[in-house]
């Protein structure tokens, strides 16, 4: 055997060895067909063909590959924005490992949450025995300030009610009466993480808000949505707000929980928003949201409580950094200082500087909502050509939308927003009308090596490339780390289909 003690291989080169290569012919033969490769590289060149994506633009009752996550990974995301919060799922307790493992794999941290471990018997008599004793040993083991219950799809088909749950709960001594509980149903059949996100966010606001009067006060509010860079968005936001001296609570700030510094022992709560400036936040003049699409639930909540509401589609860019800022300099009488009018000045340099390597490149997109009308419209600033705009959780409002943003520029001429398809339909669209270059998350990486579209890799989850999430791509400073990742990319395919000395590389360039 090529393994031993002495020569330990791991699974890269392992199953490169010639037992291993054997072993895996003989499955393929024995039990999965053994179609020659002749034939399979035949039906798949046939699937990269128009008449396969008609085919496949007709499906109906099957999704392959969704670029999206489920609701309570949403709900999750939310809580840790809060100090002390511990996530409890009411639920099973396989989709809570699939939560933090998604979460660490991303944020490269250790992500705490519970599941109520709900099993055959309480699928059939309701979870109300595993939501008491759950509370019960998250309070006493973890000793959260607070618990915010969310669900999962067995908690929603068999119709646990989790308000009368939680009361319950108390009234049986499983944690004090006055600890604070909110929650939020979060079927995952419906909707996706973004949704998830909206659902707690508005739950938590809802459990401290319902119970005082309004009192305006001037402050500004602002909820980022779910983003795989809140680490770093987050603290340049903050950043921002200190720099123009505008006095906001930021509402669900998870960046310190996802960056514990290493110091011996294991940190489980760090940061958030206080509990106090969470009720507070309901005196602020307004808020703002950044992520539109996905915080629909929250903002509406936030408007019937009398507060002036601003939203944003993840704003990148120039342009989107401007309309940003202008409307937190509107909202809270504050000026624009010089310092943040160089930082514009610097990233139009920037741009000036590298435009003749960006402009007319083609690019394929997908992500969330928001996400990606954000990158589409930065694209276009940079007069790049947006091709294909998906988002599986894009809804038909949204699909509008990005059409309109899309057709209101010479850049989105003939582009097309696609709203509810999947990565199997981005695969069709990459076979059938090429692209310079994909923008997705880490699962891009199939159809990179499928149909090679280089991929550059922004969205969430980022698994396959380290601490990309410490970095903002919100702001001026933001959008110039997004510039430098498209450039990366756009000079590292130009270096590897330009290596050969005297045949593809004829003058010798270091520099590009
Ligand atoms: S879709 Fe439902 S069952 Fe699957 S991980 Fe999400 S909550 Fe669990």
């Amino acid at each position: 055997m090529s393994q031993s003690t002495e020569k330990v291989l791991d699974h890269f080169d392992l199953f490169r060895q010639p037992q291993y290569v054997e072993m895996l012919d003989n499955k393929k033969t024995c039990f999965e067909g053994g179609k020659s490769d002749e034939e399979v590289f035949k039906i798949a060149d046939w699937t990269r063909t128009m008449e396969y994506r008609e085919k496949n633009f007709a499906r109906e009752a099957l999704v392959v590959n969704p670029a999206k996550a489920c609701q309570p990974l949403g709900a999750i995301f939310a809580a840790l924005g809060f100090e002390k919060t511990l996530p409890f799922v009411h639920g099973s307790q396989g989709c809570v490992a699939y939560f933090r493992s998604h979460f660490s794999r991303h944020f490269k941290e250790p992500t705490s949450a519970v599941s109520s471990s709900m099993t055959e018997d309480a699928a059939v008599f309701g979870g109300l025995n595993n939501m008491i004793d759950g509370l019960a040993n998250s309070y006493s083991l973890y000793q959260p300030k607070m618990i915010a219950v969310s669900t999962t799809c067995m908690a929603e088909v068999i119709g646990d009610d989790l308000d009368s749950f939680i009361r319950t709960s108390k009234q049986k001594g499983s944690i004090p009466e006055e600890f604070d509980v909110p929650f939020a149903h979060t079927p995952s059949f419906v909707g996706s993480h973004v949704t998830g996100y909206d659902n707690m966010m508005k739950g938590i606001l809802t459990h401290f808000w319902e119970k005082q009067e309004r009192k305006e006060n001037g402050k500004i509010n602002f909820v980022g949505g779910f983003d795989g860079y809140t680490v770093g968005n987050m603290r340049e936001i903050r950043r921002i707000f200190d720099v123009m001296g505008v006095d906001a609570t930021i509402l669900g700030d998870n960046s310190d929980v996802w960056d514990t510094p290493t110091a011996g022992e294991f940190t489980m709560y760090d940061g958030g928003t206080t509990l106090e400036d969470a009720a507070a936040a309901l005196n602020a003049k307004a808020t703002i949201f950044m992520q539109d699409f996905g915080t629909e639930k929250t903002r509406d909540y936030v408007k019937s409580k009398g507060q002036e509401t601003v939203s944003f589609n993840h704003p990148v860019g120039v342009a989107g950094t401007d309309e940003f800022l202008m409307a937190v300099s509107k909202l809270s009488g504050k000026e624009i200082p010089a310092a943040l009018e160089k930082e514009r000045g610097r990233l139009v340099d920037a741009i000036a500087d590298s435009q003749a390597h960006i402009h007319g490149k083609k690019f394929a997109i997908y992500g969330d909502p928001s996400m990606v009308m954000g990158l589409a419209s930065f694209l276009m600033e940079l007069g790049a050509e947006p091709v294909h705009v998906l988002a599986t959780n894009g809804s038909k409002e949204w699909q509008a939308q990005m059409q309109a943003l899309l057709d209101a520029s010479p850049f989105g001429k003939g582009c097309k927003a696609w709203g509810g398809k999947d990565l199997w339909h981005m695969r069709s669209l990459l076979a059938t009308e090429p692209v310079d270059f994909l923008i997705g998350n880490t699962y891009g990486k199939f159809l990179e090596r499928d149909v090679g579209t280089p991929l550059i890799r922004i969205g969430f989850p980022i698994m396959d490339r380290h601490h990309h999430h410490r970095y903002p791509v919100w702001g001026y400073q933001g959008s110039l780390n997004v510039l430098v990742k498209i450039l990366d990319k756009i000079f590292d395919v130009m270096d590897s289909t330009t290596n050969i000395p005297g045949k593809t590389d004829y003058s010798y360039d270091i520099i590009r």
